[in-house]
């Protein structure tokens, strides 16, 4: 039987505003689809904390044994600068600016992206489709929802009709917005505008002369619009209707609501069953936000390179904390809360040690299996990770009662306690080891120690590049080097 039979996931559906019991289409099998990043500049620890909660999501539904495609897309064309579809193609500028190819700034900012992920140990999605990868499949669904009546094409540009699809479906009913009080609330469209109604928005836009990224369509030169891309790319590979669909909470409207009417004036009918929404990141009680510099990159996290951090924190120790908090719900960073996770995570990790070694006894004086049923309940209640963890130290405690002789665990209960543990945190948490436990045989201290003398022959032969060479290289791998006194010393 499989665990997914046993064990009864809920799931908070935003389109009911409701827990629900998630039933996928087909048996056993899950699609999943996650709007993923626009690649013109360096992903944001927000971002990465929606991912994160997406691969913690998609990490449980494997381990309940579902097989599931999970598709996250790259936009590399479409996504305007604002959402009243404005301005210009964020790639474009990009581009323009730095006097670069398009495709050279989403080829830096993809791998600039899946380095990132892959740092914080997440899994790669089954696909992971682009916007100009499917330009054929746009311009076939725009024709398809043109011929239905609710698109219309001014000057070039194909625009969806918002309110002659809110009369035969429902516009709005994701965010939980009424098509009339939008309609109040928008300014009137001055002569210049093309769209009949503000709520309008592109399936289709004509390329002005200056812009890069175009291609051929039957209304002229253009690009796609960005909310067509995420309706072509879902349905195409996981179906005209489909399980999950994720995405960060910013995106519910217009972009998600866009999604729904697309796909409702294409098929008929709605694409998703379950919606899921995950939450931000603030720092220091504030909104992130490059303007201001209330920012952190990643990597700035891994390096300690931002002045409101004291040192610097592994990427485990960055997941682990995200994982604190359910993923609906905002969460604060901060210096002291990434050092509380940091203790938190230690003291998870050594538990997992002592309970290898851990002496058994002919009974147990704890009720396992009953504490892996409330992990599982746990996950089970919207992926709750900060219940789940709060389970994980109670076994934290066991374990060091046991060690002190104070409570004992047989040899069958220690068995399923270890393997859930591990389960629990490595497969499902995606935490991964510290990073000096993998060099606790000694190598890396030896490699660290030729690599520091190798360095300070360099600086006494006057050879900087090399001696700088080592430290930067170090330091992009999150190793620190210090020089006092004493000689030079190193930080993991
Ligand atoms: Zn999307």
């Amino acid at each position: 039987m499989a665990l997914y039979e046993e064990q009864n996931l809920r799931l908070y559906n935003s389109l009911s505003g409701q827990k629900e019991v998630f039933t996928p289409i087909h048996t056993g099998h899950v699609g999943m689809y996650v709007c993923g990043p626009t690649v013109y500049s360096k992903v944001h620890l927000g971002n990465c904390r929606t991912f994160i909660s997406f691969d913690m999501i998609y990490r449980y539904l494997l381990h309940l044994g579902y097989k599931v495609r999970y598709v996250r897309n790259i936009t590399d064309a479409g996504h305007l600068e604002d959402d009243a579809e404005q301005g210009e193609d964020k790639i474009s500028k990009r581009a323009r600016l730095e006097k670069i190819e398009p495709m050279e700034v989403v080829q830096r900012y993809t791998t600039d992206f899946h380095n990132i992920l892959r740092k914080f140990n997440l899994l790669p999605p089954s696909i992971e489709p682009t916007a100009t990868g499917h330009i054929v499949e746009q311009i076939e669904i725009i024709k398809a929802i043109l011929s239905k009546g609710y698109a219309y094409e001014k000057n070039g540009s194909v625009y969806f009709d918002v309110q002659k699809f809110d009369s035969d479906f429902e516009y709005g009913k994701l965010s939980g917005r009424k098509l009339e009080d939008m309609i109040a609330n928008t300014r009137e469209l001055t002569a210049q505008d093309e769209k009949e109604n503000p709520q309008d928005f592109a399936l289709w836009k004509k390329a002005e002369p200056k812009h890069i990224m175009r291609w051929p369509s039957p209304w002229g030169e253009g690009f796609p619009g960005w909310h067509l891309e995420c309706t072509v790319m879902s349905t195409k590979y996981l179906g005209e209707t489909f399980d999950i669909h994720g995405g960060g909470m910013d995106l519910k409207f217009p972009h998600h609501e866009c999604e729904i009417a697309q796909a409702e004036a294409r098929f008929g009918h709605s694409p998703v069953h379950y919606w899921l929404h995950a939450n931000m990141l603030t720092l220091n009680g504030k909104k992130m936000s490059k303007s201001t510099g209330n920012n952190l990159l990643p990597e700035e996290i891994f390096e300690g390179s931002n002045p409101i951090l004291s040192k610097a924190y592994s990427a485990s120790v960055a997941r682990f904390f995200m994982m604190q908090a359910h993923y609906t719900s905002i969460l604060d960073l901060s210096d002291e809360a990434l050092l509380a996770a940091e203790k938190g995570y230690h003291r998870l990790m050594e538990a997992l040690e002592v309970l290898e070694s851990l002496e058994v006894s002919d009974k147990s004086d704890m009720d396992v299996k009953a504490w892996k049923q409330r992990c599982y309940d746990a996950m089970n209640d919207d992926f709750n990770t900060p219940i789940l963890i709060a389970q994980l130290f109670e076994a934290v405690k066991w374990i060091h009662l046991v060690r002190e002789g104070r409570k004992t665990l047989s040899a069958a209960d220690k068995n399923i306690l270890q393997t859930s543990m591990n389960q629990f945190v490595f497969e499902v948490l995606g935490i991964e080891k510290p990073l000096d436990a993998a060099a606790s045989d000694g190598k890396v201290e030896g490699l660290m120690q030729l690599l520091i003398q190798m360095r300070d022959k360099a600086r006494a032969d006057k050879d900087y590049q090399t001696s700088d060479q080592i430290r930067d290289t170090l330091s992009e791998l999150g190793i620190q080097l210090k020089d006092g006194k004493e000689g030079t010393s190193y930080q993991l």
